[in-house]
């Protein structure tokens, strides 16, 4: 296989802001895996609060392309194992790698990934629309871009979250989910189980800074609404740590390292008889189409990244009011319709 790096500025719709912070323009790196004239692609975007960075992603990345030279793809879950010891310090480039051979794989085999994996495409759950922290009235503004959609997700974290929620039911029966991404104590977070319930929010993505186990105890044992680990569960190793603090997890591909952990992630959480959700960055239909082969494992997902962006790069799975429409292609479906920098 050959390995062709590039970078991108994907420039986003509207300011983006969650508790932490908000950005306008999102950097990521595509992935290119060629064989054989078929080339397959992954994504993953820099991000501050997990240290990926364009250029340790792309120094990972280089530190195995000669065995990629050598490599001849069979089982993307077979070449993940081979270079954990290489990439497991950078989950996010190996991430990239990661749907890159999947992508590969499904075009070389001319399936899509989904049916190679042995899954039926009709069960599959719908995706929210995710709403950032503004003013109310832009927020609800927002919310009517993307009119009659069956699930919106709430991005809160402010001093008047309960009023925000209010607002927007005002304007949509949708069902809503709520991530304050850390940024609740314990207590707020029981209380506002108590207030959101019957505003129709059917979950909580973590109330808590990652590592309050014991706080989480508490808001598991006293919360309303269901709660699911997102900065608290990163890793494979993570899942077993969120039982019993938490009723479901939200699985990232580039936390994880990609779709094989997060494949054995799911595997996992069901043998836990925990809910599962799929999760995603700001980022394009490369990752979105990547995360789309897992729908008929889900309970919930968040895959409206590339609708965030002005503008994308890809063509690959679409999404009309949350319903998500495979592509014809084989593969993840994934084709690369922009030119970005060629780095490596
Ligand atoms: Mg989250």
């Amino acid at each position: 296989m050959k390995l062709a790096l590039y970078e991108f500025d994907l420039p986003l719709r509207h300011v983006f802001t969650i508790s932490r912070g908000s950005i306008s323009v999102q950097k990521s790196l595509i992935v290119e895996l060629e064989e054989d004239g078929q080339r397959g692609y992954g994504e993953a975007t820099v991000n501050e609060y997990y240290g990926a960075t364009v250029e340790n992603m792309v120094q990972a990345l280089e530190s195995v392309r000669a065995e990629l030279d050598q490599h001849t793809l069979n089982d993307p879950a077979e070449l993940w194992d081979a270079l954990h010891a290489a990439l497991g310090d950078n989950p996010f480039a190996h991430c990239a790698l990661d749907q890159a051979a999947h992508d590969l794989w499904g075009k070389k085999q001319g399936q899509p990934v989904y049916r190679l994996w042995g899954l039926n495409p009709d069960d599959r759950p719908p995706t929210d629309y995710t709403i950032g922290i503004d003013e109310i009235d832009v927020m609800v503004a927002k919310m009517q871009e993307f009119p009659n959609w069956p699930v919106y997700k709430i991005k809160l974290g402010t001093p008047h979250d309960l009023e925000i929620v209010r607002q927007l039911r005002e304007h949509t029966d949708a069902t809503f989910r709520v991530d304050a991404n850390c940024g609740w104590s314990a207590e707020e977070t029981i209380r506002n189980s108590r207030d959101l319930k019957p505003l129709g929010v059917e979950f909580i993505e973590q109330p808590l800074p990652a590592d309050r186990w014991e706080d989480m105890k508490a808001v598991f044992a006293e919360s309303e609404l269901p709660v699911i680990a997102d900065e608290s569960c990163i890793v494979q190793a993570d899942v077993a740590r969120c039982y019993g603090f938490f009723h479901g997890i939200n699985i990232k591909l580039v936390k994880c390292g990609g779709l094989t952990p997060a494949r054995r992630m799911i595997d996992q959480a069901r043998s836990l008889d925990m809910k599962v959700m799929v999760g995603c960055m700001t980022e394009s239909t490369v990752s979105i189409s990547a995360i789309a082969q897992l729908l008929p494992l889900l309970d919930y997902v968040d895959m409206d990244g590339a609708l965030l962006l002005a503008e994308d790069i890809a063509t690959g799975v679409t999404i009309e009011r949350g319903v998500c429409h495979y592509s014809d292609e084989n593969g993840s479906g994934v084709r690369l319709e922009a030119k970005g920098k060629q780095i490596g």
